[in-house]
């Protein structure tokens, strides 16, 4: 058995001090008010620091098979471990092949399966080729039965092996979809829109990161949204809008929920800290899509957390080759996204907890307990209950500390927030029992020792 001490948890926004034993990676009893530890093999001390659930990252771009130039799932899941993230949720579309069938879901697991820190899940996807072959109903079954927690789908996309898919063929995949019981996940940005001012910008020789944001026009995104919750309305499945940017979007958002469908948003760090103004000075670096938006777009983001019109937050990790990658002169040449997960959990802790927008109880919930509940793993992940894994977030709330880049796990050795003074650092990272990270040891987990996760929703 193991024991953990003078642990704080989050109860009702409240800190009660507990201690944790642990048996077989599981939570076997939770003893309030701490003091002395019975008998154990291990001892983990808490320090009174904050005891959180295992914080999930249900969004990331590991790229492994295929673009492991940029990110592998070694470096990913060690980013996520100095990070806190306890749990990760990789993407389909960024590894080669894409995951969208049984047979390239078992290939991309046996080769990324040795190399995980933490637990993780997979995201699966279909093509629109899939979809004209009929071959979609096959292949989507084959992923339920792997565990997969849902499908991805772009209304718009970079990617030749994984194209963007109409409103007709959603509507076909949305059906089967929800036989399936399985979430539709949607990058939501207009094709049409985003594809003619992106040009016109271009043809314009524009080449300033404010061009990249007018191209991909504000409007584009509520416009997608609009049309994938109209399909929702009518099929009835499950949806989620990822990586949310604009107050609009969530207002129709917002509209979904109150008609009662089942929608769910997610938004990241970065739409909560940075604006266009931000990109305008800082250029590549901040490079994303959707991109950056207005203040006040960034001011409602917040609100949306905090009324639960946003349920959840993650980090869209995807590493550019830095800095080959994301040093053109000219915005359009240069690749969109930023290593986010290491960072998250200290990026909440500052602009979310310390500024006021967040309690702890809200940082909890929309960083581990409303995820876990979304993807069908809660309550295995997702609360800190006896039978649940041992899987814990501990932060020093109060520390400051610097960003640098130099030093982050990611092979993309870079950040908006370089040099940044931040307060709130993790100090332990746990799961199911085992100690994966320590702030003064660094990583001290063991490759291949994350497990996968099969979702049953
Ligand atoms: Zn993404």
């Amino acid at each position: 058995m193991i024991g953990i001490k003078n642990a704080r948890i989050v109860e009702k926004d409240q800190l009660k001090t507990v201690n944790i034993y642990i048996e077989k990676g599981k939570i076997k009893s939770i003893v309030p008010g701490g003091g002395a530890l019975l008998p154990v093999e291990k001892v983990i001390d808490a320090k009174e620091h904050v005891v959180f659930p295992g914080f999930i990252d249900p969004h990331v771009h590991f790229d492994d098979p295929g673009f492991t130039e940029r990110e592998d799932f070694e470096t990913g899941t060690r980013s996520a471990a100095a990070g806190g993230i306890t749990t990760v949720i990789d993407m389909p579309c960024t590894s080669i092949p894409p995951v969208t069938n049984g047979l390239n879901f078992d290939y991309k697991l046996n080769i990324v399966k040795p190399k995980a820190y933490v637990d993780f899940a997979f995201w699966g996807g279909v093509t629109p080729e899939q979809v004209e072959s009929g071959e979609y109903k096959k292949s989507l079954k084959e992923l339920k039965d792997r565990g997969i927690v849902g499908v991805k789908f772009y209304t718009i996309s970079g990617m030749e092996l994984y194209p963007r898919m109409s409103v007709p063929y959603m509507d076909k995949v949305f059906r089967l979809m929800k036989e399936l019981n399985l979430v539709c996940a949607i990058h939501a940005e207009d094709y049409y829109l985003v594809d003619y001012y992106s040009h016109l910008m271009q043809e314009m020789g524009r080449e300033d990161p404010e061009s990249w944001s007018l191209g991909r026009t504000y409007e584009a995104e509520p416009e997608a949204i609009w049309s994938v919750v109209g399909i929702t309305e009518k099929v009835g499945n499950k949806l989620h809008i990822v990586h949310l940017s604009t107050k609009e979007g969530l207002n129709v958002i917002r509209w979904a929920k109150t008609q009662g469908l089942n929608v769910s948003a997610e938004t990241c760090p970065q739409y909560l800290v940075f604006t266009t103004e931000d990109f305008k000075k800082m250029g590549s670096i901040l490079k994303i899509a959707p991109p950056l938006r207005k203040e006040e777009d960034r001011e409602e983001l917040w609100r949306g957390l905090k009324d639960g019109s946003i349920d959840f937050i993650c980090t869209d990790h995807a590493a550019g080759k830095y800095p080959e990658e994301k040093s053109f002169p000219n915005i359009w040449k240069n690749y969109a996204g930023i290593p986010g997960t290491q960072l998250a959990v200290p990026m909440m802790l500052h602009y979310g907890y310390h500024q006021g927008r967040l309690t702890l109880s809200e940082v909890q919930k929309l960083m581990s307990e409303n995820t876990a509940k979304r993807y069908g793993l809660y309550p295995q992940k997702g609360i800190i209950k006896v039978g649940s894994d041992a899987d814990f977030t501990i932060v020093d709330l109060d520390k400051k500390w610097v960003v640098e880049p130099s030093k982050l796990e990611s092979k993309g050795k870079y950040s908006p927030l370089a040099g940044k003074k931040i307060k709130g650092q993790i100090y332990m990272t746990i799961v199911r029992g085992e100690v994966i990270y320590q702030e003064d040891r660094g990583i001290i987990g063991e490759k291949g020792f994350g497990k996968i996760l099969q979702f049953k929703v």
